[in-house]
């Protein structure tokens, strides 16, 4: 999935320039160069028909100096150890730079949720806690939904971890349905939250954000609601949002200049973020090659698919208009990307800065979920904005003090708060 990149590797490429650029003690970078526990696990799952079928399952804890490691699971036919291995290190600097008291986990299951019945999928995450629950929790572990997985998977999830442990414990995940444990404002965090960033962004370059344009990659959780809120929050436009197509296993482009209507699209969306071709087209769209989102002339490039889209090769045909990319998905730019998007002089918002949104209301929900109280969605999108426009803000003043590219200030940000953390917990 992450083309001819290995994300694990990229993750600690990335650290380990940063850890170069801090002068990082040795034995310090050697914790946080590698997750410090993995489980590997296989799930028998009955399926439908009578047989039995075996899935393999991953979780890994990466840091937890901070607190219980957090973050989501994804289903993904080629996930892999280092994909989850890369996800979980990159959840620990998440967690840190928007500064919640989190550390940084992430789960998968090798698996294509779309060929799977509900009762198939609903057998298969209770299998994937019978596996785990004595290593996940609310003080240990909390696991939540990524690429492949949902907020009812969630659901069954926190239901058959409480009858295992016998009480019921809503905050042993989140990303549960609202009404089930979950907050309001969860499901649309992560895509607010990144136009949070590209809004402060705009400020910081001086950019009116409603004579801006936007090109989107994917059209799943992140960018349904980063595209609505470019539209209705930034008053730009979208011009074009590619997705995933299951039945012709290839990308396309929707593409209309005068803007998209994200809503739109999204009643023509089906639950793995598959747009209905026919009737994109009989609304005017105009379905192009799956890579066409990357060479729009627009002000703002926001990949919010997979890791490893923008490369080597995608990072040539980025147009010379391009002013910020804001990276909703995690790990989209490689280190090969990121040198010519910082010679170029484009504006970064950085994956773990940028689409920290989620885990934010994620946090949010497990304090609520603790008190038992739980706050309007205006209360949690308001406490979403603040955190993420100071995170953006700290991030903003250490690159500018340090001159240093926006996503090495994020790095700097984090590694700083979780190496406190170690210090004073005695580790190092
Ligand atoms: N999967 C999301 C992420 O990559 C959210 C994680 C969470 O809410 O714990 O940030």
């Amino acid at each position: 999935m992450a083309g001819t990149t290995n994300a694990f590797e990229m993750a600690q490429r990335q650290f380990d320039h940063v850890a170069d650029l801090l002068k990082l003690d040795p034995q310090v970078r050697e914790i946080l160069r590698w997750p410090l526990r993995e489980f590997h696990f296989r799930i028998p799952v009955r399926m439908d028909d009578g047989t039995i079928k075996v899935f393999q399952g991953f979780r890994v804890q990466h840091n937890d100096a901070r607190g219980p490691n957090k973050g989501g699971i994804r289903f993904h036919p080629s996930e892999t150890i280092d994909t989850v291995r890369a996800l979980a290190t990159w959840m620990t600097w998440k967690c840190a730079v928007v500064d919640i008291p989190l550390g940084g986990g992430k789960g998968g299951v090798v698996v294509d949720p779309a060929t799977m019945s509900t009762g198939e999928k609903e057998r298969l995450v209770r299998g994937w806690v019978q596996q785990m629950w004595k290593n996940i929790g609310p003080r240990k572990d909390v696991p939540a939904p990524d690429v492949g997985t949902t907020p009812q998977m969630m659901g069954w999830m926190m239901d058959e971890f409480s009858k295992l442990q016998g009480d019921y414990t809503p905050g042993v995940i989140t990303g549960k349905p609202v009404g089930g444990g979950g907050s309001l404002g969860r499901t649309e965090a992560t895509g607010f939250g990144v136009i949070y960033t590209v809004r402060e962004a705009m400020k910081h370059l001086g950019m009116d954000s409603s004579k801006c344009t936007a090109a989107l990659q994917g059209f799943g959780n992140v960018s349904q609601y980063a595209a609505i809120g470019f539209v209705e929050m930034l008053k730009g436009k979208v011009v074009c949002v590619s997705c995933w197509d299951r039945e012709d296993k290839v990308s396309y482009t929707f593409t209309k200049m005068d803007g998209v209507d994200p809503r739109f699209l999204m009643s023509i969306t089906d639950q793995y973020g598959t747009i209905d071709k026919a009737k994109a087209k009989a609304a005017g769209y105009v379905i192009e090659d799956g890579e066409a989102w990357i060479s729009k002339e627009v002000d703002v490039l926001i990949p919010a698919a997979l890791e490893g889209q923008v490369n080597a090769d995608t990072v040539k045909k980025i147009s010379s208009k391009v002013r910020i990319i804001a990276e909703g998905a995690n790990g989209p730019t490689t280190p090969e990307a990121d040198e010519v998007i910082k010679e170029r002089g484009i504006f970064m918002v950085p994956d773990f800065l940028c689409n920290a949104g989620g885990v934010t209301v994620s946090y949010f929900e497990g304090v609520q979920n603790d008190m038992n109280f739980y706050w309007s969605k205006e209360e949690v999108l308001s406490k979403l904005d603040e955190k993420m426009t100071v995170a953006f803000q700290g991030v903003l003043d250490m690159a500018l003090k340090e001159k240093v590219y926006m996503r090495d200030a994020a790095y700097m940000v984090s590694i700083a708060r979780v190496v406190k953390a170690m210090q004073l917990r005695g580790w190092i």
